[in-house]
Formats: structure tokens, C-alpha cells, sequence
């Protein structure tokens, strides 16, 4: 069978799903084929749901302006389509003096980035709005939030059915060929089919590179190793110590074991940092012994045999473990030459935060064309 249609998006994480709806709402025929059974069965479920200030990120990077843009977008998308969410605020929290150090660092980075609302807080402040904590300092910042990431997917899909996008599921991309005005794609699945489009926007997460990898055409030069680093979380099994996200000074590969809270009130640790070769979500109980060390710097209080294993997530990273942290790679035709075609390479945090911002700069790629 051949169909002929505009838009083709890989994957229905919560990228894809918000990039389908940007460009259908801007008008274009578009179909989102997802290998799986369902949305969101990737990333998008296996994460710490924080919508995220914009703290972290280096001056001028994508991470840096598309979170703090994308937080922006996300509260006022939430509004207005019901999606819950909780602007619950967060502290990041300095142990000792190094981390003092680290943290007045954090403070200057976040305020270069636009996240005007940070506060300073030394140690008995920072007591005061969270008694169980241990800090010599803190900074305080209440523009962080906790959002429900299914009902977001959910939001993302229903609006772009709305304005036409169809979605396939059960359908994986298999491979691709570059041909003229376009792409042929094939596609594998219960009914294989074979169709041709005129814009392709890889959105396949830990799959990017494989994806782009199987697309005939596309120089492998224009293509990052994947790698992995796993993540797991343990919940807690008491009432929540805090009120608030408590956050350590950040670590190389992830953002340190914090606390984040679900929107039932439920509290979990986690992500930690595991770089593996192979895509295995099991959580190791015997990785306990690391959270407990990490969360009683900031959380004397954690009672023993208290952490249960939960869930476990995998960062789609495109630097390895002796690289720094690569920014958000939007590949498109000004940088491989391939008109119509967008990858998008190393979605880690804050991908969630930023998905309606990264959208809106895959549609300009595009339009640019
Ligand atoms: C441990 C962890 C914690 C995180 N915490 C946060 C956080 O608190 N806040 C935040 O902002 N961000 C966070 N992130 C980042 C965020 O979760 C991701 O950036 C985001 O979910 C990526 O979405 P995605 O749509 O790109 O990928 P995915 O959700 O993985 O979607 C990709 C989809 O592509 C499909 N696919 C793959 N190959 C094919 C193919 N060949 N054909 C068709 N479909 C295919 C997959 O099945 C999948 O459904 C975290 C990430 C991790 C790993």
C-alpha cells in the first residue's frame, strides 16, 4: 500500500506528541507512527515529572532556553487543558562548604538563564520551610514544579487528533530512503506498509540514532553514538519528610538522588547514575545502600529498611560517562543538508519540561526550510 502525507513523526513520547500537535495545528497532514502499543510507554513514563526552573543549564544552550521557555508554555498549556500539576516549589540544598561553593555557582547560572525568582537561604531559613532538613545552605526556588506526564501525553494527543494528526501505534519505522521532495518510508508492524512523506521528525528518544542510522541517505557523520544512563528510583514507604522538591548540589551525569513528590503526596528518591550498555528498567534492590548514604547528607532522619525499589528510567545521553553533558541536539537541514528532515538527538532532562518549546523550534526548522 502506498499513502502519500506530509508529515511523518516517529514516536509518540511526549516530544512527538507535542511536536505532532505544533504542526498540525500549523496546518500540516501529519501521522505519528509509534512502534508500541500505547503513548508514552518510553521515557516520557520512566522520569522524576518535574517541571523544571531552568537552573542547571549553560549559557545560550537549548536545555537553557527551551526550559525556561517551555516552563512558560507547559504551566499555561496545563491551565487550560486541566492537566493537573502542582507548582510546589523546590530547594537545592548545599552540605557543606564545597557545596556552598557549588550552589552560589547554581544561583549566577540560574539568574543568566531568565529564572529570575531564586532565593538565597541559609541554613535556618532553609529549616524553616523543611524542619528535617540538614544544609548549610540553600536556594529556593518556587517557579519548580510536579505535573502528570500521562495526562499531559493525553492533552498533546487528543489536540493534535484535533487538529488531524493520526496516530498509528503498533506501527515502527523500519528503515527510510531520502528520495526526491521526500522520504520513503517502510514500515513494519501488523500491517506493513510501505508510504511516502515530505517532512520526517525523528522523535524516537533511545532510539534517535538507530532511527537515523536506518535512514538511506542521511551521512552518518550527522549521526551521535547513543549512550545509556539508567536511573533507578526507590519510594518511600512513610509520610513524605518535605513539602517541597529537595534537591542535592548537582552531580556529572544527573541532577543528584533528590526527593520528588507525586501528585498524591507520595514521596520517591532517585534517579541515581548507572551507565549500561543495554536497555534493562529492573531495579537492583542492593543499590539501596547508595540512596541511603546520598539522602542522609541532606536527610539524617531516613529511617532504616524505609526505601522500596520503584522504577527505574534511562537517559538518552549522546556524551559518554568522561564527556560533559551534551546539550539537546536538534539536527536538521542546515546542519546535514537533508530538506524536510529534523532528528532529534540527546532528549534527556529537561525534555519533559521543554517538549511545547522544542516543538515550536522543530516547526521553525521546518518552515525554514
Ligand atoms: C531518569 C529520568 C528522569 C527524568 N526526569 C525529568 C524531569 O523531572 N523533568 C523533565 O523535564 N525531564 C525529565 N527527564 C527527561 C524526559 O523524560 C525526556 O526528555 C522525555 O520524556 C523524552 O521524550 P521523548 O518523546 O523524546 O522520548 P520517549 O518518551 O522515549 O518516546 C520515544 C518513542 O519513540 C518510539 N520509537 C522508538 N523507535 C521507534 C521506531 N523505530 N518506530 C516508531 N516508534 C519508535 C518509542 O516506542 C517511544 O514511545 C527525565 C529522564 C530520565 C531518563
Amino acid at each position: 500500500m502506498n499513502v502519500d502525507i506530509q508529515s511523518v513523526v516517529i514516536g509518540a513520547g511526549v516530544v512527538g506528541l507535542a511536536v505532532a500537535r505544533a504542526l498540525a495545528r500549523n496546518g500540516r497532514e501529519v501521522l505519528v507512527v509509534e512502534a508500541s502499543e500505547g503513548i508514552g510507554t518510553g521515557i516520557s513514563s520512566r522520569n522524576s515529572e518535574v517541571i523544571h526552573a531552568g537552573i542547571y543549564y549553560p549559557d545560550g544552550s537549548l536545555k537553557a532556553r527551551l526550559c525556561v521557555e517551555g516552563k512558560q508554555r507547559l504551566y499555561a498549556y496545563c491551565d487550560e487543558h486541566g492537566v493537573d500539576y502542582r507548582r510546589v516549589g523546590k530547594l537545592i540544598v548545599a552540605t557543606d562548604e564545597q557545596q556552598h561553593a557549588a550552589l552560589q555557582r547554581l544561583l549566577q547560572q540560574g539568574r543568566a538563564n531568565g529564572v529570575d525568582d531564586l532565593q538565597w537561604l541559609d541554613g535556618p531559613q532553609a529549616r524553616e520551610l523543611e524542619p528535617a532538613l540538614s544544609c548549610v545552605a540553600a536556594l529556593w526556588s518556587p517557579s519548580t514544579g510536579i505535573v502528570d506526564s500521562h495526562g499531559l501525553m493525553l492533552a498533546l494527543q487528543g489536540d493534535a487528533q484535533r487538529f488531524g494528526a493520526t496516530l498509528a501505534l503498533h506501527t515502527p519505522l523500519l528503515s527510510a530512503r531520502c528520495i526526491e521532495q521526500g522520504f520513503e518510508l517502510h514500515m513494519g508492524g501488523s500491517q506493513p506498509m510501505t508510504l511516502c512523506c515530505r517532512e520526517l521528525i525523528n522523535c524516537a528518544g533511545l532510539s534517535a540514532p538507530e532511527v537515523a542510522s536506518s535512514i538511506v541517505g542521511l551521512p552518518g557523520a550527522f549521526i551521535p553514538r547513543a549512550h545509556l544512563c539508567k536511573g533507578s528510583y526507590f519510594s518511600f514507604s512513610g509520610r513524605a519528610p518535605f513539602r517541597h522538591l529537595v534537591y542535592p548540589a548537582p552531580q556529572s551525569a544527573g541532577l543528584g538522588v533528590h526527593m520528588t513528590l507525586d501528585l498524591g503526596g507520595q514521596a520517591r528518591f532517585g534517579p541515581d547514575v548507572e551507565w549500561v550498555e543495554h536497555i534493562d528498567y529492573r531495579v537492583e534492590p542492593n543499590r539501596a545502600e547508595g540512596f541511603y548514604q546520598a539522602i542522609r547528607r541532606y536527610w539524617p532522619g531516613l529511617p532504616d529498611n524505609s526505601l522500596q525499589p520503584a522504577y527505574s528510567g534511562i537517559r538518552p545521553k549522546i556524551s559518554g560517562p568522561t564527556e560533559l553533558s551534551a546539550d539537546f541536539l536538534i539536527s536538521a537541514r542546515a546542519e546535514h543538508g537533508v530538506p524536510g528532515l529534523v532528528n532529534l538527538f540527546g532528549i534527556e532532562s529537561p525534555g519533559l519540561t521543554s517538549c511545547l518549546a522544542l516543538a515550536e523550534l522543530v516547526v521553525k526548522h521546518l518552515d525554514d526550510r
